[in-house]
């Protein structure tokens, strides 16, 4: 863990040093790259004021649909808005997307099943064995491509569907420093340039005329170090174990390398992500152009007019014969 970042109520031998700058109590947590110590009460409410602020920023309004896997990051943001949403005029909702992936799947749908309830916000379930046919297992069996590609091909299509087909506004994501920064260095490392190029942004508009609804991803500049502490701090439930698959996500490798990265400076992530955002404003790359797929009408980037979860679903079809 980098030196940016010290929890002083856990053992730490700093513990009782620092003071909160806000109230002068013992700091819980001190964040070494903006020189910051803070207490519990305000650790919160720093936390939920950057949340607040990124949703003002791109006016988000109406009815908004939070994606929640039952995770850390997922659960804090939904925590959060659910708090802070009555004062912003939004209708909050949250989405959660059963993979079918054993015992991790079940606990995940109980766990945040209970939450939804003890904070009274709405809950969609999707149900991947029902409402599609398949679960994640049966579709990576039958067509022999990674678990993680095939699940983010399939939750990616879901959320959208489902927040279009139900006329939300937006839907919110749990997308963190470590994943933005992450995707770059992933991308630098294995000479991705599209991914590079294309990058990930902290929002998208919605585009009505493609079947396409608006991204935001209000965490996008809080690390998984600060979502964990936010949930400790407000005890919100999360589901500890691990997606089986996870493992075998290259992904979680580069992510390693940030705790080796970030003693040497507790604020590359964000400076990764920013250079990155500024580089592709100052190329002016080219937009990807989306079409609707002929399939299933949503969009697509691809060529062939036939979008990755379409060919996702023929190839299941063609496994049967
Ligand atoms: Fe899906 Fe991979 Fe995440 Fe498991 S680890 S939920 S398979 S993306
Ligand atoms: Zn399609």
């Amino acid at each position: 863990m980098g030196l940016g970042w010290i929890r002083l109520d856990d053992g730490s031998n700093m513990r009782g040093r620092r003071k909160c700058r806000y109230c002068g109590k013992p700091a819980v947590v001190w964040l070494g790259y903006a020189n910051l110590g803070l207490c519990a009460e305000h650790y919160v409410s720093c936390y939920e004021n950057k949340i607040r602020r990124m949703l003002e920023k791109h006016r988000i309004r109406g009815m908004l649909m939070v994606a929640v896997s039952g995770g850390k990051d997922s659960m804090a943001l939904l925590g959060t808005i659910g708090r802070i949403s009555e004062s912003l005029d939004i209708d909050v909702f949250a989405f959660h997307i059963n993979l079918g992936i054993g015992e991790y799947s079940e606990v995940s749908e109980e766990t945040v099943k209970r939450f939804c309830k003890d904070v009274r916000v709405p809950l969609i379930i999707y149900d991947c064995r029902k409402d599609l046919g398949f679960s994640i297992p049966d579709i990576v069996k039958r067509v022999q491509r990674p678990a993680c590609s095939v699940c983010g091909i399939v939750k990616r299509w879901v959320i959208n569907k489902v927040a279009y087909e139900n006329g939300f506004d937006f839907v919110a994501t749990g997308h963190n420093i470590d994943d933005a920064s992450t995707y770059i260095l992933k991308a630098l490392m294995t000479n991705d340039i599209y991914s590079l190029v294309r990058g990930q942004e902290e929002f998208s508009e919605s585009k009505p005329e493609l079947r396409l609804v608006g991204r935001i991803r209000p965490q996008f500049y809080l690390s998984e170090r600060e979502n964990m502490l936010y949930v400790q701090l407000t005890n919100i439930p999360i589901v500890e174990d691990q997606c089986p698959y996870s493992r075998r996500a290259t992904i979680h490798k580069y992510k390693r390398a940030w705790d080796v990265l970030l003693k040497i400076n507790p604020i590359a992530q964000i400076n990764i992500v920013r250079v990155m955002k500024k580089i592709r404003s100052m190329m002016a790359f080219p937009e990807p152009k989306l079409v609707q797929c002929s399939v299933c009408g949503f969009p697509t980037e691809s060529e062939g007019g036939v979008c990755t979860f379409c060919r996702l679903m023929e190839m299941m079809k063609n496994s049967h014969n």
